[in-house]
């Protein structure tokens, strides 16, 4: 009997109610995550753990086998860490979506890593509470992902991102054993910080089997506000200005003409289609406080030349804007294959980082629709390309190699929230040096010496 047979035959004798997909046909939907032009592998096969113990069964089965795991949530991550890998098992967290617990008197939900983030908000907020974190894809995208990923999202520029909200984690190790990291301690310094240490970790050193989170009360109606210049450059100098007087919004924003010309095709909302760039900046303070932040927000917005500047006139027309930004990179693939990218600078420099994405993708020939987290100096150039254009890869490529290094010479970060994952392996030493980069194999080595978890990603 060949390796194959032998590992599946175990781990169906040993978990006989787990769903398991063998043939191609059916594994084919669980190659691949949202990132364009990535080449997939064959999986060996792809199963759906219902508990922790299920999960410690196939570590240690696989891990007396050698064969390599590749945890998945939804499949919507941006960088491959979910994209099959050739004769390993792809796990699947979406059966392990169980909310265990949501503690009011702690401020705390405890959930299993399949839960979709906005079950686990809709949970929360039916008790007036709510999990900060927001990635744009959050009506899809699993909570497991988001820890494994260390997520971003629309909130994050006042709240912070998902390592910010982790309190505590249980982890399958790759010798099949369970560690629990943190808890519901506000407070906790005993020994080293093993839950950021699985925070961001792309299902390299363990697999998340549970995460406690930290939740807020829920804080006032939002007001909105949007700002349109006559160029990108302009719209960056505003979040510059904007950051620089204090200012913290819940939401800041931006699209560039590209993009709000994609999203008012779709979603019909009447936005500038002759601006080149436009900001949406929203408070959640509630009443004088919150007038009196967007009231700063638009002095920045003025001084940095933008060429008008509304409110939104109920919290209709709020939510159908923030929902048209978080269905921009939907927008623009309607103009053709969209490779959505993920740099980040700090905040002072994205006007500088902004003309060098133009200028750049101009070099290749290539069209780019920038939009993303301004607030958070966190920009996601998107680069349309014709589905059979033969050049389209390499100029895709020699543009990226260009906007990560111009992001680097201004003090920036190769993925603001993506991840390394397959797509950003070979600029990670650019950015941290060769001896970091050694530490951080020393780690994966210490926790994962054979190479079980996700082979070929991050490092
Ligand atoms: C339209 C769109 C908008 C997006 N907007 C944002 C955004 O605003 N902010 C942002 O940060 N990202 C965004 N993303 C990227 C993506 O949604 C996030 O990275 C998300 O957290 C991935 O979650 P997932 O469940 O789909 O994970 P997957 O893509 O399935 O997996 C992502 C990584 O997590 C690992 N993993 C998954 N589950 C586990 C587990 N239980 N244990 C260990 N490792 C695990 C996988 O191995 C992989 O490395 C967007 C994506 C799309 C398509």
């Amino acid at each position: 009997m060949d390796v194959v047979s032998a590992i599946v035959d175990q781990i169906r004798a040993a978990l006989p109610e787990m769903r398991m997909l063998l043939e191609a046909s059916e594994t084919e939907a669980f190659r691949r995550d949202e990132t364009a032009f990535l080449h997939a592998g064959q999986p060996l096969a792809v199963c759906f753990p219902v508990s922790t113990a299920d999960v410690q069964i196939i570590v240690q089965r696989c891990g007396a086998a050698g064969v390599p795991i590749v945890a998945r949530g939804a499949g919507t991550g941006l960088s491959g860490g979910a994209v099959a890998v050739d004769g390993a098992l792809t796990v699947v967290f979406t059966k392990m979506d169980s909310i265990v617990e949501i503690d009011t008197a702690n401020l705390t939900a405890t959930v299993q890593p399949g839960v979709i983030n906005a079950a686990l908000n809709a949970a929360a907020n039916e008790r007036g509470l709510f999990y900060p974190p927001d990635p744009a894809s959050y009506e899809t995208c699993t909570i497991g992902g988001n820890v494994a990923e260390n997520s971003g999202g629309l909130r994050c520029v006042k709240y912070g991102v998902t390592r910010d909200w982790v309190a505590g984690l249980e982890v399958v190790l790759a010798d099949g054993s369970v560690i629990r990291s943190g808890g519901k301690n506000k407070k906790d310094v005993a020994g080293y910080d093993l839950t950021g240490l699985f925070v961001g970790s792309e299902g390299t050193l363990g697999l998340i089997t549970e995460a406690t989170l930290r939740l807020l009360p829920l804080p006032p109606a939002k007001l909105t506000l949007i700002a349109f210049f006559a160029t990108v450059h302009d719209a960056g100098e505003a979040v510059a200005g904007i950051t620089a007087a204090g200012v913290v919004p819940v939401t800041l924003e931006l699209m560039d003409a590209f993009t709000i010309a994609a999203v008012d095709d779709v979603h019909h909302l009447g936005l500038d289609r002759a601006a080149g760039a436009m900001l949406m900046v929203e408070s959640d303070l509630g009443g004088a406080a919150g007038e009196a932040e967007l009231a700063a927000a638009e002095a920045a917005c003025s001084a940095a030349r933008a060429t008008s500047v509304l409110r939104a006139a109920d919290a209709q027309e709020a939510n159908w804007l923030r929902q048209a930004r978080r269905e921009a990179h939907g927008s623009l693939e309607r103009a053709g294959v969209a490779r959505m990218d993920d740099v980040s600078v700090p905040r002072s420099h994205i006007a500088e980082m902004l003309d060098a994405i133009a200028r750049i993708a101009a070099a290749n020939e290539l069209r780019v629709g920038v939009f993303g987290h301004a607030g958070d100096g966190n920009l996601h150039p998107t680069y349309i390309v014709d589905r059979d254009d033969p050049t389209a890869e390499a100029r895709i490529d020699a543009t990226r190699d260009g906007i990560y290094r111009a992001a680097l010479r201004l003090g920036g970060s190769i993925t603001g929230e993506h991840g390394t994952g397959l797509t950003k392996k070979r600029w990670l030493e650019l950015q941290h040096g060769a001896r970091a980069v050694e530490v951080m194999r020393a780690i994966k080595t210490a926790l994962d010496p054979n190479g079980l978890f996700n082979p070929g990603k991050v490092l």
